[in-house]
């Protein structure tokens, strides 16, 4: 951390040093005036793709850009490169962004960066951005936390197919009113639904995933858990999406869970398992 660094208005942004910027779910104005700051003085940007850019050359004027993101067709940058390269600019004297999706620290891997940038003796400093579990939700009408509904949510990665340990928890967490939100959760979606039903979750909680949430190009597909794989199956819905499951997603609107028609096909839940495989869980 910058020792410059005022907890009220945020860091100095000194030449060879790191922001671990979070830029929120993908809405330009959805950054934070911080964010907007240090980019306007940035000498190097590294971004995400699921960071907003498409003004970046106007909001980092003086800035070389380097995507770092998965685009499609090209292989991802590897995390130990992005290391890398964080810290090589800022040892040659850069003020350099790492421009990252919502919040730098939640599932961004933030915490290696900064690491890496003190393991090398580089001051870096974290810029919180929203993070998509809560903004992507909201953003269809879904509040994760809602006054004798839920009064707590839980964020897990589906990046990796849950264990059987985790799913039994959710289960728990869910059957006691809570809030489940996934990130990544796409290409395990069979696996978690199915999961969590056979862990005792009611097979009628109702489930929602968001695609491209807070974009012009937002999706919004609502299910109950047993139908919530069929569902969006149908429907296309494709990485990046939050999955959100539990009894706040019947306040979104239009939540009349069009696929509640299909009670009972609960095989069908796990029979297009393998459709999923298919899409980019990124
Ligand atoms: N640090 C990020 C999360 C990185 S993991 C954050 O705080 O939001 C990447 C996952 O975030 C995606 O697979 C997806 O589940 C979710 N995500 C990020 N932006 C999203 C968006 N605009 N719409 C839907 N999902 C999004």
């Amino acid at each position: 951390m910058s020792p410059a660094a005022n907890p009220a208005t945020g860091p100095e942004f000194a030449p060879g040093s790191v922001a671990l910027v979070g830029g929120g779910p993908g809405a330009a104005d959805l950054l934070t005036v911080r964010a907007m700051r240090l980019l306007r003085q940035a000498d190097v940007v590294y971004f995400d793709r699921l960071a907003p850019t498409e003004d970046l050359a106007v909001w980092a004027p003086r800035a070389r850009l380097e995507d770092v993101g998965k685009r499609p067709g090209h292989h991802k940058v590897p995390q130990s490169e992005i290391n890398r390269m964080l810290v090589t600019s800022a040892l040659a004297g850069l003020r350099v962004v790492r421009l990252k999706g919502g919040d730098p620290f939640v599932f961004g891997r933030g915490s290696e960066e900064a690491a890496a940038c003190e393991h090398a003796g580089v001051p870096v400093t974290v810029v919180p951005g929203i993070t998509s579990a809560v903004s992507v939700p909201a953003a269809a009408g879904i509040p994760v936390t809602a006054r004798g509904i839920s009064k707590s949510f839980t964020v897990v990665s589906g990046h990796d197919p849950l264990s059987e340990e985790e799913l039994a928890g959710l289960a728990q967490l869910g059957r006691q009113g809570g809030t489940v939100v996934v990130l990544m959760g796409i290409g395990t979606l069979g696996h978690t639904a199915a999961g969590l039903m056979r862990h005792g979750l009611d097979a009628r909680t109702p489930a929602g995933l968001v695609e491209r949430g807070c974009t012009p190009q937002q999706r919004v597909c609502l299910a109950p858990i047993e139908t919530i794989l069929l569902a969006s199956a149908v429907e296309g819905i494709a990485s990046p999406a939050v999955l959100v499951i539990g009894e706040v997603v019947r306040l979104a609107p239009g939540a009349d869970l069009p696929w509640s028609g299909l009670a009972g096909l609960t095989g069908l839940t796990t029979g297009v398992a393998g459709l999923t495989d298919l899409v980019d869980n990124a």
